[in-house]
């Protein structure tokens, strides 16, 4: 099998290349071939000896994932589902702006969460995605696009990890998948425009603010954590308390001064007024320091299988409201793609659920007391 260099950082290709034989800055021009120009061709890579190669067509390949199927919304909005093995696909989403182009990445083959209002939770979970697995979706999508907007410039410019999967609990395969996407001889992005969305994996939050501080989202839901158990079960193990110091520790390495907290309107669940009050205390603790913050409200996208409801366009206004009103930065998210379910919380892909996460959370979860 031949190795597949998507797999590596910068550090991990000079590694690999000086493993075989070749100098640092050997593996610097390839790096730079495979992701700033998008070339998988070793034979297209005309300033590489023609010995490095020869060496490469033998021992290595730039390995995409096999597209299962791709749609195009009305709005732009694009969605590619990717073949992973083993009876599993995922997707990836390029949404387009006038300022920006943001690909929405996934991590995981499902999520072992459960989070009751979101189609990849209720699939399950099979298992962690590879950093090659994670960086073939950005090379493919920016190489795809570039080509189809017949342009040399950069098309992507922003990278949210929000697809299918919890980007903490894959640590280990995220973590070099985002050194490249920063590397100005990779991507070049700057650490604001890159953002991990998270639900809340405490030590892995403090990990990486040590080990590669990007923009930080955190899933939050619910103001208090009866509710918050239920809707984001991870919470059990990481109660709101941990979670919020967890963030403000973050925000002494993190590329902007506030954490957004994504916030899914759930109709009856946690959209009442009552609610948006105890989440302005939360945040702005009568006695204690602000945190810094920023809510995005997100309008649920039902499925099925949830039991649950979009909370009506009124109510998400007057919520938004009372957090806008103790001067809290609030939006509320324009759901982009939903005529081809690729909206936030419609990503469901293909999965084989090793873990029978769905079984386990119809049996204990209840979102209405
Ligand atoms: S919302 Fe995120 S953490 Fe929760 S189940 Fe979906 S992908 Fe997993």
């Amino acid at each position: 099998m031949k190795t597949n260099l998507l797999d590596f950082d910068l550090d991990g290709l000079v590694a690999w290349c000086q493993a075989q034989g070749e100098k640092k800055f050997r593996a610097v021009q390839l790096f730079r071939w495979i992701h700033h120009k998008g070339v998988a061709d070793f034979t297209h890579m005309t300033d590489l000896a023609q010995s490095l190669r020869l060496m490469l067509q033998e021992h290595a390949e730039v390995r995409a994932l096999p597209v299962v199927s791709r749609h195009d919304s009305a709005d732009g909005t694009i969605k590619w589902m990717f073949d992973v093995g083993q009876g599993n696909a995922i997707e990836t989403v390029f949404i387009p702006e006038t300022d920006r182009g943001t690909l929405c990445i996934s991590s995981q083959a499902g999520c072992a969460v459960g989070c009751p209002f979101c189609s990849t939770g209720a699939q399950g979970f099979s298992r962690n995605l590879s950093t090659a697995e994670i960086l073939a979706q950005l090379w493919f999508a920016e190489t795809t696009l570039r080509r189809e907007f017949n342009t040399h410039e950069r098309v992507i410019s922003n990278v949210v990890m929000m697809g299918m999967g919890e980007p903490l609990q894959n640590y280990a395969g995220l973590v070099p998948a985002l050194k490249t996407m920063l590397d100005d001889h990779g991507y070049g992005m700057s650490r604001r425009r890159v953002t991990v969305s998270t639900s809340g994996v405490v030590p892995m939050i403090e990990r990486l603010s040590q080990d590669c501080p990007v923009a930080l989202a955190v899933s939050l839901h619910a103001p208090d954590d009866a509710l918050r158990d239920r809707l984001v079960p991870l919470n059990q193990k990481y109660p709101l308390a941990e979670l919020l110091q967890a963030c403000r520790d973050y925000l002494a390495f993190a590329p902007r001064d506030f954490i957004t907290f994504e916030y899914c309107m759930l109709d009856g669940v946690n959209d009442s007024d009552d609610q948006a009050r105890a989440l302005v205390a939360l945040v702005r603790p009568p006695h204690g320091e602000p945190l810094p913050c920023k809510f995005n409200l997100i309008p649920f996208n039902p499925f099925p299988a949830s039991g649950l409801l979009r909370s009506p366009a009124a109510r998400v206004k007057a919520f938004a409201s009372v957090l806008s009103d103790a001067g809290i930065v609030t939006t509320i998210r324009k759901t982009r793609g939903d005529d081809i379910a690729a909206a936030c919380g419609q990503l469901a892909g293909d999965i084989q659920d090793r873990t029978d996460v769905a079984g386990r959370r119809a049996k204990t979860i209840r979102i209405h007391a």
